[in-house]
C-alpha cells in the first residue's frame, strides 16, 4: 500500500480508472494524462474504446512507469447492476494486461471510488480479495490510495489477512 499520487511510482504499469471512452477525464485519469503528456491520450484515442470491467494498455510516454493501464471500472447505481461482480473483472483485467506486457509491478488506485461513487470499504474488500484469488505473473501489486480514509481501510484489510491462520501468506 502507498498513500499518495499515483504518478510518481516508478513501477513497470501504473492503472488509471479510465472511461469507456478512454477520453481522458478529471481525478485519477486528469493526473495520469498530464504526467504522462499529450501522446497518452492520443494513443487512447487510437484504441478507442474500453467496456466497463476490462482494461486496455498503452505505452506511459512522460511518466517513470513504463506502460499504462486504462481501467474502466463501474458506476455505481445502488449495488444492484452487477456492480462488484464488474469490479472484481476490472481488477482481473489488469492483472492480465499487465501480464501480456510483462510488467512485474502494477500500482493501482481505488477504481470506481471517485466519481463513479463505489462505496470505499466495498470496493477495498472487493480489490483485495480479487487480487488475492488471481493467478498471476505480477510480483508486485502497490495499492494506491489518494485520501487516509482509503489508506485506513486498505491497512485494516491488509492486517486481517495476515492475521487469519488459513492465509497463504507465509509473513508471521
Ligand atoms: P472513478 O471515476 O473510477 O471513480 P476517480 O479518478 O474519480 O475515478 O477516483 C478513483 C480514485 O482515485 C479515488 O479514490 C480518488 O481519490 C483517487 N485519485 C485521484 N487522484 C489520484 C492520484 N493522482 N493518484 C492516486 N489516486 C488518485
Amino acid at each position: 500500500m502507498f498513500q499518495g499520487d499515483i504518478t510518481r511510482c516508478h513501477v513497470d504499469a501504473i492503472v488509471t480508472a479510465a472511461n469507456e471512452a478512454l477520453a481522458g477525464g478529471g481525478g485519477v485519469d486528469g493526473a495520469v494524462h498530464s504526467a504522462a503528456g499529450p501522446r497518452l491520450l492520443e494513443a487512447s484515442r487510437g484504441i478507442g474504446h474500453c467496456p466497463t470491467g476490462e482494461a486496455v494498455v498503452t505505452p506511459g510516454f512522460e511518466l517513470p512507469a513504463r506502460w499504462v493501464i486504462h481501467a474502466v471500472g463501474p458506476i455505481w447505481r445502488g449495488g444492484r447492476s452487477r456492480e462488484p461482480e464488474l469490479l472484481a473483472s476490472t481488477y482481473r483485467s489488469i492483472l492480465a494486461r499487465a501480464e501480456e506486457v510483462g510488467a512485474t509491478s502494477v500500482a493501482i488506485p481505488a477504481i470506481s471510488t471517485g466519481v463513479y461513487g463505489f462505496p470505499s470499504d466495498l470496493a477495498a474488500a472487493i480489490a483485495l480479495t480479487t487480487l488475492r484469488e488471481t493467478p498471476t505473473p505480477v510480483q508486485d501489486v502497490i495499492l494506491v490510495a489518494f485520501d487516509s480514509r482509503t489508506a485506513d481501510l486498505y491497512r485494516d484489510l491488509l492486517s486481517e489477512n495476515r492475521a487469519n491462520p488459513t492465509d497463504s501468506d507465509p509473513t508471521p
